[in-house]
């Protein structure tokens, strides 16, 4: 089974100082960088989109399109921005990666922005994750003095910085306008699209906002070549791809693997279920994603697979829930999750996601009333396509998918606590 995991960003990630440069450069690293600099930018950009790499922060919007989408150089300032505010709920990728290797990072935002012509670039982290932060501001210093990062980069002439910025915590910073707003010093809200950024970004000029693992798979494209990367994973959804599991399992962590593995498998690498239970429902991409159960273990993890299955690959995030957990339970959390962080822009999501964190506690506690879950099912309706940004919908999909698999959970949440039909001293988690 363990031929199946495909070990390439976290290739080395139990190395004693894994994340230091002289680690990195045992490893090859910076190589790919130094091959970039003898290429046009051009061919960069021409060999990402021809890995065709989807983004890795969620949505899989094809990488190399959205560089070439960005609009022309016109001689003004032009900038990469990694959205490195990891914060979906079962979403653990981003944050270990710059922990256990912060170069492979750096290598890939020098050579993402020599591809597409920007002298700076920022990584938005997570404001909560302060040793992130700090790792990284190390690593950025021990690249520039080793000459990867600066005004001369490699002895090419080539100005390349990054600026780290840590965000103060809101999780819908992790939208990528909303991002850009908090950057530029402003309360973090969604922009309007179009323009996307790729016209006007950040300080209104011409931006690609990408994922932490995203950038960081460049290098092994340049280094290796597109086919390499295209001869993992699917047609449609190429490479590998680092899979989080969390919950009960018995050895959660990364499971680096080509896209399309299933969680079967994912499951059997992890040691399988943990005390021998019986799964009953797990997110494959956070818990923005429509939920699966125990008919799903065979979907390949795959962009297309998934979405023909009902749900989303999103970010990878595959929380595993076995028979003692209460669905209703879980599904309350995460929406109560979303009603704090709503933003408050837009009606159908301030008051919607409110108004479905009144009914979510109310069936939870066992008091829920006859036409409870029509109302759930009619709020998500009048949320889902009707909100300003994706944090709407997101908080839906958790609702619609556990009435459709659990629907006489919340039935039974009109007569009986979930801490009663599923007592938390009897699960993990809960
Ligand atoms: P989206 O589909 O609207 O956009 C994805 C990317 O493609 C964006 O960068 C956007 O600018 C670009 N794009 C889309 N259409 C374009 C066009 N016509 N021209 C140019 N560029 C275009 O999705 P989104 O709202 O940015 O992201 C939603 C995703 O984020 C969800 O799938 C969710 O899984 C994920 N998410 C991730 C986290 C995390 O912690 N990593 C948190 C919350 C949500
Ligand atoms: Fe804000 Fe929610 Fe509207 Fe997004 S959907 S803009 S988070 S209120």
């Amino acid at each position: 089974m363990t031929d199946t995991l495909t070990p390439i960003l976290t290739k080395f990630w139990d190395d004693p100082q894994s994340w230091t440069l002289a680690t990195y450069e045992r490893h090859d690293g910076y190589k790919a960088l130094a091959r970039a600099l003898t290429m046009e930018p051009q061919a960069i950009i021409d060999a990402v989109k021809d890995s065709s790499i989807r983004g890795r922060g969620g949505a899989g919007f094809p990488t190399g399109m959205k560089w070439s989408f960005m609009s022309p150089p016109d001689g003004g300032p032009r900038y990469l921005v990694v959205n490195a505010d990891e914060s979906e709920p079962g979403t653990c990728k981003d944050i270990p990666l710059m922990m256990a290797n912060p170069h492979s990072l750096i290598e890939g935002v020098a050579i993402s922005s020599y591809a597409i012509g920007c002298e700076h670039a920022f990584i938005y982290l997570r404001g909560e994750v302060v040793h992130v932060y700090r790792r990284l501001l190390r690593a950025v210093e021990e690249a520039r003095a080793a000459g990867h990062l600066g005004d001369n980069v490699g002895g090419k002439g080539v100005t390349i910085d990054i600026t780290v910025h840590a965000g103060a915590g809101a999780y819908i910073c992790g939208e990528e306008t909303a991002l850009l707003d908090s950057l530029e010093g402003r309360r973090g809200q969604p922009r309007l699209k179009p323009p996307f950024p790729g016209a006007a970004g950040l300080y209104a000029r011409p931006t690609s906002v990408n994922n932490v693992e995203s950038i960081a798979s460049v290098p092994g494209i340049i280094l290796e070549g597109s086919d390499w990367f295209k001869g993992m994973g699917t047609e449609k959804s190429t490479g590998f791809g680092i899979f989080s599991l969390s919950g009960h399992v018995a050895n959660p962590g990364q499971f680096e693997a080509p896209l399309g593995i299933t969680m079967r498998e994912l499951i059997e690498l992890a040691g399988g279920m943990r005390g021998g239970k019986k799964l009953k429902f797990w997110t494959p991409g956070g818990s923005s994603t429509p939920i699966f159960t125990d008919e799903h273990l065979d979907v390949p993890l795959d962009f297309d697979s998934v979405a023909a299955a009902g749900s989303m690959l999103g970010t990878r995030a595959l929380q595993v829930f076995d028979e003692t957990v209460s669905v209703v339970r879980a599904v309350a959390r995460w929406t109560d999750f979303y009603a704090h962080e709503s933003c408050g822009k837009c009606t159908p999501c301030r008051e919607g996601t409110w108004w479905l964190r009144q009914i979510m506690n109310r069936i939870e506690a066992g008091q829920g009333t006859q036409d409870d879950i029509d109302k759930l099912v009619d709020i998500c309706d009048n949320i889902l396509g009707r909100s300003f940004c994706a944090l709407g919908d997101a908080a839906t999909s958790p609702i619609t998918s556990a009435v459709k698999y659990f629907r006489e959970e919340f039935e039974a949440g009109m007569t009986t606590p979930a801490h009663e039909l599923f007592p938390p001293e009897k699960s993990v988690l809960f």
